[in-house]
């Protein structure tokens, strides 16, 4: 049986997705080497890889030079995978199989993935369109493709590339003709509705993988694949022209990295968190002006430190935050959310209209946006501060995500451990 698709289910749409999941193996010595530790559906069954794998191997072995130069002939039949098994329980760190990449797209060895609080609020199902476990977080991978699915041209094998949120889209709606692929309704959302990067590989759509520019690292890189990306378009989107002041309103993974792109923009950048810690490392990026919203009013703070912020971006994960980003602007400001957690929050409708506020919300980035944060972050204009940890700690990090106890951004080196 060759190259059967596994299906997970595509949120929003009701449609499935055709992402693929089976396990894939180019040495014929360890094709009939047993999968450990497999008992879910949505993962290829064994003995289905096996012969699948046996099938590749005799294409493969009419092409002895090929194989023995490719990459893929170092492809192992399984891998080690962090597994979102049921919403709200541990992730289970085991062995699953190694997807094959099928039309369009590309299989990419992770050497460094970055852990953002979507992957949590994904692990916790805790928004209204969920993911369906058993399911692979992750979508601030970064690392190498080692093979190619059909009619892939433009990729190819050793090519250092980052796997974003945003797994492919349409390609042909109204939005993806018109830069806005971000909104496209038929999108894939990589570590939601595809498998993602909480892995040893991962499949990406050969179309839609960031280029990781020579001199940046996989490790440094990794943050920008989403963190940097949301918040450099965020920034954007508040239409503040340099000069002019911003808040950050949520120092954390996103927040720490924004307030930097703030700076390279040449934009003022004030700072509000609810930690000490965090405010600290805002203030060493450069933000001008700090609020601790846990003991002051951070909306009174801003409005007499600055005048009114023209942009608010709002990082933050706490409903609260929301309504006190609003009155932190300028007469004629622009609030951005980011932040997602469940919930709503109140506005005044007076202020909105009399104040010509304005209030967008903003989902990562195009791959255009994600080239130029790329390109800052290369240049050394932007750096996140890392803290390497392997797979394996992956329970932890998201108790410390919880907690607001993670400073910066945690990558998981998929070297350690
Ligand atoms: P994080 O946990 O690293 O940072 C969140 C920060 O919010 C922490 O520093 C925390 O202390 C702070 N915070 C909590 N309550 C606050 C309050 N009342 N006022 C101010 N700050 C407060 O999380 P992250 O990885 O930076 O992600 C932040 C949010 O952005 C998440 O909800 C995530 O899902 C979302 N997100 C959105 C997009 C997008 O495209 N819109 C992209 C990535 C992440
Ligand atoms: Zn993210
Ligand atoms: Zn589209």
């Amino acid at each position: 049986m060759k190259n059967e698709e596994r299906k997970v289910h595509l949120i929003g749409s009701g449609i499935d997705s055709p992402a693929t999941l089976l396990a894939f193996n180019e040495s014929a010595e360890r094709a009939d080497a047993p999968a450990r530790g497999l008992s879910n559906d949505v993962f290829a069954d064994p003995a289905e890889s096996a012969r699948s794998n046996a099938a590749q191997a005799i294409v493969l072995s009419n092409r002895p030079r090929l194989r023995k130069k490719s990459v893929t002939s170092l492809i192992p039949q399984t891998m080690k995978a962090a597994v979102v098994g049921k919403f709200r329980e541990p992730l289970q760190v085991r062995e699953v199989p190694v997807p094959s990449p099928g039309p369009g797209q590309v299989l990419v060895k992770i050497v460094a993935t970055g852990v953002c609080h979507t992957d949590l609020h994904a692990a916790d199902g805790d928004w209204p369109a969920k993911p369906a476990p058993p399911f692979i977080p992750g979508h601030e991978g970064a690392g190498v493709v080692v093979k190619l699915g059909a009619g892939v041209t433009h990729v190819k094998e050793g090519d250092r590339v980052g796997i974003a949120w945003l797994h492919s889209a349409c390609g042909h709606c109204e939005f993806c003709y018109s830069g806005w692929e971000t909104l496209c309704p038929a999108q894939q959302n990589s570590g939601y509705s595809v498998n993602g990067s909480f892995a040893e590989y991962t499949l990406a759509h050969g179309d839609f993988v960031g280029r990781i520019p020579q001199g940046l690292s996989f490790v440094e890189a990794a943050p920008i694949l989403c963190a940097g990306v949301t918040t450099y378009k965020g920034l954007k989107e508040t239409e503040a022209r340099p000069g002019a002041w911003v808040v950050i309103s949520g120092v954390g993974g996103l927040g720490h990295i924004a307030v930097q792109y703030a700076k390279a923009m040449g934009l003022h950048v004030a700072a509000v968190d609810v930690g000490k810690e965090k405010l600290e490392l805002a203030r060493k990026l450069g933000a001008e002006v700090i609020a601790d919203a846990a003991t002051e009013d951070p909306a009174k703070t801003i409005q007499q430190a600055t005048g009114g912020a023209h942009g608010v971006l709002v990082t933050a994960v706490s409903p609260v935050a929301f309504k006190q980003a609003v009155g932190m602007l300028r007469r004629g400001g622009t609030c951005v959310l980011i932040g997602l957690p469940p919930g709503e929050f109140p506005v005044s409708i007076f202020d909105i209209v009399l104040k010509r506020y304005t209030i967008r919300g903003s989902i990562v980035g195009s791959r255009k946006d994600l080239d130029e944060a790329l390109a800052f972050a290369a240049q050394g204009k932007v750096r996140a501060t890392i803290e390497q940890l392997p797979l394996e700690s992956i329970n932890d990090v998201f108790a410390r995500l919880r907690e607001g106890k993670v400073n910066g951004r945690v990558v998981l080196n998929m070297a350690h451990g």
